[in-house]
């Protein structure tokens, strides 16, 4: 597989608006790199209570002085033009034009990335500093864009696994010219099939969505509501590519099995990586996943810097011109690919623990001693979780009642099975004595 840097480069600048030819684009050339089955949800097309919105195309988008000086060009950087621009071609006087001119609200030189796909209306964007010397009294306004009949695109990878209960991946591959967020979730996902795709087969079928945000989820989702009962958990990627540990956003169910798992597990992964609740970190398509009438518990993995509870934006280039090649690593872009791998090997693990013994375990007799003057707390530790094993508990639900990494429980419940004390279940299998 080309490396993840490599096509990185390769795509960044294409034009990716959620419905475009260059978003096609985008999304085939990454279908040669794994195949992929893409579905096709046409312009109108209903979607719960969506409906897919037309392809658009900006053909020519520029800002000139009355003399002909080209200010603002299209041509030059494709943020220039609001994502589903509306035609206007005239003249404006100075403070029509500010009305639709956007600006990054932090960033003098930046240029903003605005969209407005459903509440219409024209604008250009451009830096701060460029609106600042527009001191005549009218400009020549151009942007030729066309709405048409297209078709929505989502990619899908299915990794099958021994059950059809599946754990669902996403990532959204639209927002022009843009790099961070979210090409970054697109290609770790890839990489994550690829390795899953060439490994031994697992319990779970994992399947990965490459989509245009909100929408494309809904349309996915709204077409093929037969699989809902079967995704038993997921993760959405994004902005993993920054210079920053790993963040993890917690489902709309907080004591689901996929919350507990991967929440215990992560600090063991990545050390500096820190979690907090649903919708507190940023929101994304795991929303449309996390919904009523879906409710699969979807959690985030992302490299935000700044919370949104913050106000600040979750990196500093975001949604911006500056979001480009130079602000990810593929180091970073590696380091996230083996941290969602570790997950889901976590995932895979995690079974209730059921117990073949009675009472507390004569714990020398099995070799299993762990002596409390030389070792305290593995001794307490050991205790802690051997009480536990019942059938009522997961490892995950271990991890999480003790405050340990889902590894460290892990391990021990692995001495524990090894020693023929406890078998691992799917499903709970409690042991209290019948009565
Ligand atoms: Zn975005």
């Amino acid at each position: 597989m080309t490396e993840m840097l490599d096509l990185i480069h390769e795509l960044w600048f294409t034009k990716r608006d959620i419905i475009s030819d260059g978003y096609d684009r985008a999304l085939y050339r990454l279908a040669q790199e794994t195949p992929m089955t893409v579905h096709e949800y046409p312009t109108g097309e209903a979607c719960w209570t969506w409906r897919v919105p037309e392809k658009w195309t900006c053909h020519q988008a520029y800002l000139e002085t009355l003399d002909g000086r080209r200010l603002i060009d299209y041509a030059e950087h494709p943020l220039h033009v609001l994502s589903y621009s509306l035609p206007y071609v005239g003249l404006v006087s100075r403070e029509e034009l500010l009305r639709h001119l956007h600006v990054h609200p932090h960033k003098p030189e930046a240029v903003p990335f605005v969209f407005k796909y459903y509440e219409r209306d024209w604008g250009l964007c451009t830096s701060q500093n460029v609106r600042d010397s527009l001191k005549d009294q009218a400009y020549q306004v151009v942007i030729r864009t066309s709405f048409e009949n297209g078709t929505l695109k989502v990619g899908e990878i299915v990794v099958p696994g021994e059950s059809d209960e599946c754990f669902v991946l996403a990532a959204h591959l639209c927002h022009p010219a843009m790099v961070n967020d979210d090409l970054t979730g697109v290609v770790v996902g890839l990489e994550v099939m690829h390795t899953l795709q060439s490994s031994a087969p697992r319990r779970y079928t994992y399947r990965f969505l490459i989509l245009p945000e909100t929408i494309g989820s809904v349309a996915y989702l709204s077409h093929h509501e037969e699989l809902i009962p079967k995704m038993v958990g997921g993760l959405f990627l994004e902005m993993l590519g920054n210079d920053s540990p790993h963040a993890l956003q917690g489902s709309f169910q907080p004591h689901s099995q996929p919350d507990r798992c991967l929440g215990s597990a992560l600090s063991a992964i990545d050390p500096l990586s820190f979690q907090s609740a649903y919708r507190t970190i940023i929101d994304n398509d795991e929303r449309q996943f996390n919904a009523p009438g879906v409710r699969v518990p979807m959690l985030s993995l992302s490299r935000v810097e700044a919370p949104k509870s913050s106000g600040l934006p979750p990196y500093p280039q975001y949604h911006s011109s500056l979001d480009t090649p130079v602000i990810v690593s593929q180091e970073r872009l590696e380091a996230s690919r083996d941290a969602v791998l570790a997950l889901l090997d976590a995932w895979e693990h995690n079974q209730y623990v059921v117990n073949n013994f009675k009472g507390e375990v004569f714990c020398s007799g099995y070799g299993i001693w762990i002596d409390h003057a030389t070792n305290p707390e593995g001794h307490r530790r050991l205790f802690e979780i051997m009480e536990r094993c019942d059938g009522t508990r997961t490892i995950a639900d271990i991890a999480t009642e003790l405050s340990i990494p889902f590894q460290s429980a892990w391990q021990v419940v692995s001495l524990l099975e090894e020693k023929g004390l406890v078998w691992l279940s799917r499903a709970p299998h409690p042991t209290l004595p019948a009565g």
